[in-house]
């Protein structure tokens, strides 16, 4: 029999992990011919979430939980789960029941045939305001445009993946993960599965618009130098263009001599300057950011407690 986890991160859903738990249930109870083991990772909930796992846990012996020591953020709580997943397959799911346990008899076919990876790509997305949809597709469009990989808009992180594409994930030590660019660039054979996005089942998104903005600058800066490429580039035209208007204002000087005058231009000119100089100046901090995050080699997570017991030392 083959063993599959599946691993849930979760961040204040105690009113979520319950139900999930059952439906989760019925799909395992359908597909009798797997193993199946499921492990919540616990990113730090204020709430009663942990309670929650230990519960199932002891009603359960195919759930595990890990409770990480603070949040993390959903990136590395993936990563923990990772980690700590056995078996031969792995598949991700978000603890709100936006993504359907129904389609994972779909994944685990797909999967047979051989695919490594087999991703749900959302075909609508009920309960999200208008402006996180637009932002979403113009988000995608620029990332592809940027990024040297080809990371497919609309996909979240449900998905299923094979233990060799688990293991090429969980070898990919970064900070600051951009998980879904990840997926991308380990390669394997992939597979995409359609499905409708249900809204939240319970509590709020803990994405607000400036952890999106977060993950979003983290997708470009950690998959492309194109923005640094972008600012020499806009150097080069308007150096081009102040040379061009240096000639000519030193021409003018030598035949028409210098009236003291030019001061709305000059303080245009000083503020506009000014603004792209600080632009740039951001985007070199980006990844002078980077640089320094990765530098300091910190741990992506770190473990309180795995089922119950301390863990000391290392990972298991
Ligand atoms: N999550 C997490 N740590 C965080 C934020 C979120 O583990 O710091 C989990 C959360 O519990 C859920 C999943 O990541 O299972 C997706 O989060 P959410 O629904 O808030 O994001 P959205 O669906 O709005 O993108
Ligand atoms: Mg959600």
């Amino acid at each position: 029999m083959k063993n599959v986890t599946i691993v849930v991160p979760c961040y204040n859903e105690e009113k979520n992990i319950d139900n999930l738990y059952e439906r989760l249930k019925d799909i395992i109870h359908s597909l009798a011919d797997y193993k199946f083991h499921i492990l919540f990772v616990n990113d730090g909930s204020k709430d009663n979430t942990l309670n929650k796992m230990q519960n199932l846990r002891e009603l359960d012996p195919n759930v595990s939980y890990l409770s990480l020591s603070r949040n993390f953020g959903k990136e590395n709580a993936m990563l923990a789960g990772l980690d700590f997943a056995e078996g031969e397959a792995v598949i991700l799911i978000d603890a709100d029941l936006q993504d359907p346990p129904e389609l994972i008899p779909q994944m685990i076919e797909e999967w047979e045939k051989g695919y490594d990876d087999v991703y749900a790509r959302r075909r609508s997305r009920a309960g999200e305001t208008w402006f996180k949809k637009a932002s979403a597709h113009w988000y995608y469009r620029i990332l592809q445009k940027f990024a040297d990989i080809d990371i497919p808009a609309d996909v979240g992180d449900f998905r299923l993946l094979d233990r060799q594409a688990v293991d090429a994930l969980c070898s990919l030590r970064e900070r600051q993960r951009y998980t879904k660019g990840l997926f991308s660039w380990i390669g394997y054979n992939k597979k995409e599965l359609l499905f409708d996005r249900e809204p939240r089942a319970a509590g709020n998104s803990k994405m607000n618009f400036l952890k999106l903005f977060g993950l979003a600058v983290d997708g470009i800066t950690s998959f492309s130098v194109a923005p640094l490429r972008l600012a020499s580039i806009l150097g080069i035209i308007i150096s081009s263009v102040a040379f061009m208007y240096l000639v000519f204002v030193v021409v003018k000087t030598l035949l028409f001599g210098d009236p003291v005058a030019g001061y709305p231009s000059m303080i245009s000119i000083i503020l506009f300057m000014g603004g792209i100089q600080l632009i740039v100046l951001g985007i070199i901090g980006e990844y002078v950011g980077r640089i320094f995050n990765e530098a300091k080699h910190r741990p992506d997570y770190l473990v309180s407690e795995y089922n119950g017991k301390k863990i000391l030392r290392g990972k298991k």
